[in-house]
């Protein structure tokens, strides 16, 4: 075969391929035959080899390969015994019939090569090398990986711009900041996205590589003051997915803490819209950590509680020091951390616990403040940090000497 060959999609519907042997290698290549619907003629001795399901959906005939009226009608033959030379011989035949043959042993001189195929949705992927099966499979894989994550170009990805009554809501945690603590599936969404709606907190990075076609609807919520009313979010929610389009609701964090997800989700259930929910890494754990801080640590933590500290929160301070989350983690909580801090002390957690201060956590603006309950809030106002910020409360904040700051920040291209 010439090196390039000449790449080619076979419609096999009813059309008879002849498989010669039955062993590891003909029931690999048999499903992939039954897929297309071949009428599929196996031609040996043995067919243990091959599973049952696969035994009841071809024609099996058990005999040795005994020439060219084996493959009468054959549009296509595969040569997979584990005799060389029974191979050549089929080859040999089919070359003299006009067919064209795969030989297991023997890709160099085969008339035809099977490359490494996958799909996903409507693509399929069909890798071959010069003489490298395995770098083609891994080829194959890292195409196919790219397509599930939404990692290649818009363009490269399946749009259906407005498809009447067919729209769809999805509630993405676009973790704490950095792009590089997306998920898979989030980023997969927001490249197929037709509308996404944002907040200020979150992975804006990510905005920058959507086509732009795609409309984005700054939502602008920063935390509990300025931005659109939840009402008007989940208006415009609703109403783009009715008009047929795929929205994608990017949150910081996760969705589901303190980003007011479960009010999306039912707005959208209720007005009879698709919704779905990919939980996101959420600032409260994933900005301790790469800060240094382990919100749990054998020995000095064995639980830690979430609390929002916003205005009318209605938390209960005092007694919530004296409960078993040893490490307290207060989102929203910067303005008011000097009375937290005093009310956790007259709760009876000592003023000595340390406490750290963390903003703009896992992006590049991170700052980090760090004290105990008793200076924690003075500190916090002298280096004037901003938002948003996070305070974690427990002995758990020293580890920090130790682990230093252990993430790596994904690359600003963000090859979102
Ligand atoms: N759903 C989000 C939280 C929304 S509440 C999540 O799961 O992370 C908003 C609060 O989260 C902010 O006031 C702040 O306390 C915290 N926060 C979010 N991102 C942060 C970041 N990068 N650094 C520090 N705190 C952050």
């Amino acid at each position: 075969m010439s090196p390039g060959g000449y790449p080619l999609q076979l419609s096999l519907d009813g059309r008879r391929v002849v498989v010669v042997g039955a062993g590891r290698v003909a029931a690999r290549r048999i499903p992939a035959l039954l897929d297309a619907r071949a009428d599929v003629v196996v031609v040996a001795p043995d067919a243990a080899a091959l599973p049952e399901g696969l035994r009841d959906s071809i024609h099996l005939q058990h005999r040795p390969y005994s020439g060219p009226a084996d493959l009468a009608g054959a549009w296509l033959v595969h040569a997979c015994t584990d005799d060389p030379a029974v191979n050549a011989h089929v080859a040999g035949d089919a070359e003299a019939a006009g067919v064209w043959c795969v030989r297991a042993d023997d890709a160099a001189s085969s008339s035809a090569r099977v490359p490494a195929v996958g799909r996903s949705d409507d693509v399929t992927v069909a890798v071959t090398t010069a003489g490298d099966p395995r770098r083609a499979v891994a080829l194959r894989d890292a195409l196919l990986a790219a397509l599930e994550t939404g990692s290649v170009p818009a363009a490269a990805l399946q749009h259906h711009r407005t498809r009447p009554g067919g729209g769809c809501v999805s509630l993405v945690g676009g973790g704490p900041g950095d792009p590089g603590l997306v998920t898979v599936r989030g980023r997969r969404l927001l490249a197929e996205a037709d509308v996404v709606v944002t907040d200020r907190l979150g992975p804006r990075a990510l905005l920058d590589a959507l086509p732009p076609e795609v409309e984005i609807v700054d939502a602008g919520k920063t935390g509990y003051a300025g931005g659109m009313d939840q009402e008007a979010i989940n208006a415009v929610l609703v109403d783009r997915a009715r008009a047929g389009h795929r929205v994608v609701r990017l949150k910081g964090g996760d969705p589901f803490v303190f980003g007011r997800g479960g009010e999306e989700a039912l707005a959208c259930i209720e007005a009879g819209v698709p919704v779905e929910v990919v939980p996101g890494v959420t600032s409260a754990v994933a900005v301790p950590a790469c800060a240094g801080i382990p919100v749990t640590h054998r020995g000095v933590a064995r639980g830690f509680a979430v609390l929002t500290a916003s205005p009318g929160s209605g938390v209960d301070w005092s007694a919530l020091a004296g409960v078993g989350a040893d490490t307290l983690v207060l989102l929203m909580g910067l303005a008011r951390l000097e009375s937290i801090a005093a009310e956790l002390v007259a709760g009876g957690r000592a003023g000595s616990t340390p406490a750290a201060v963390i903003a703009a956590g896992t992006t590049s603006e991170e700052r980090v403040v760090v004290g105990v309950l008793d200076d924690i809030a003075d500190r916090a106002a002298q280096a004037d940090v901003g938002t948003p910020a996070l305070v974690v409360v427990g002995e758990v904040v020293r580890l920090r000497e130790q682990l230093g700051r252990p993430h790596q920040l994904a690359g600003r291209s963000a090859r979102a």
